[in-house]
C-alpha cells in the first residue's frame, strides 16, 4: 500500500468517525489542521436544541442531529470536511475558500435549516460564526477561539444568525 492510499485508509477509519452522523470527530480535527495551508471554517450550534430533547424525546433529538448532518453533507462540496466536535456543535472546514463564499454557503445552510421541517415536525434553526485563516487567526487554536466568540454573539443577538469572527 503506497503512502497515499494508506493516509486515504486512516481518514476514513472507523475512530475518526462519529457513528451517529458519519461525519469526522474531534480526534481526527487534530490530525487534519496540520496540514492545510488556507481555509474557512463554519462553527454553528443548534438553537435551543434541550427543548427538542425535553419536548419529543432523546431519540427525536438524534434524528435531528441526524438529519442536520444529512442537509449539511448535501450543501457542501466533496472537498469540504464536515466534523461534529460536539452534542449538537458541528464545524465545517472549506478548504481554499475565502470568507464571502463561506459566508454564503453558511447563509445558504442556515435558511434551508429553518424552512425545512426537522424529523421532530418543526423546524430547527442554528446559529454560526465563521472565519478564515491566516486572516482572522496566526493558528487554527486561535482561529477556532475567535469563531467561537462569533458564534457566541449570534446566540447573543438572538439566535438563527451567521456572525464573522474579527
Ligand atoms: P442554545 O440555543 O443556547 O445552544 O441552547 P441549547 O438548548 O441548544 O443548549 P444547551 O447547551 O443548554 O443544551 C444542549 C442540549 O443538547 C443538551 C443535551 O441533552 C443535548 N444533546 C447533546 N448531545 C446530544 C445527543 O447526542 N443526542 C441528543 N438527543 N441530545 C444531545
Ligand atoms: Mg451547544
Ligand atoms: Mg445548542
Amino acid at each position: 500500500m503506497d503512502f497515499y492510499q494508506n493516509k486515504l485508509t486512516n481518514a476514513e477509519s472507523e475512530s475518526n468517525l462519529d457513528p451517529l452522523t458519519g461525519f469526522y470527530n474531534r480526534r481526527f480535527l487534530e490530525k487534519k489542521m496540520s496540514e492545510l495551508d488556507r481555509y474557512s471554517i463554519i462553527l454553528f450550534d443548534i438553537d435551543h436544541f434541550k427543548a427538542v430533547n425535553d419536548q419529543f424525546g432523546h431519540q427525536a433529538g438524534d434524528e435531528v442531529l441526524k438529519f442536520l448532518s444529512e442537509l449539511v453533507k448535501r450543501e457542501t462540496r466533496a472537498s469540504d470536511l464536515c466534523f461534529r466536535i460536539g452534542g449538537e456543535e458541528f464545524l465545517i472546514i472549506l478548504p481554499e475558500t475565502d470568507i464571502h463564499i463561506t459566508k454564503s454557503v453558511a447563509e445558504r445552510i442556515r435558511k434551508i435549516t429553518e424552512y425545512t421541517l426537522s424529523p421532530s415536525g418543526k423546524p430547527i434553526t442554528v446559529s454560526m460564526g465563521i472565519s478564515s485563516f491566516p486572516a482572522a487567526g496566526d493558528s487554527f487554536s486561535e482561529l477556532m477561539n475567535k469563531t467561537d466568540q462569533a458564534l457566541y454573539k449570534a446566540k447573543q443577538e438572538g439566535r438563527n444568525r451567521v456572525v464573522t469572527a474579527v
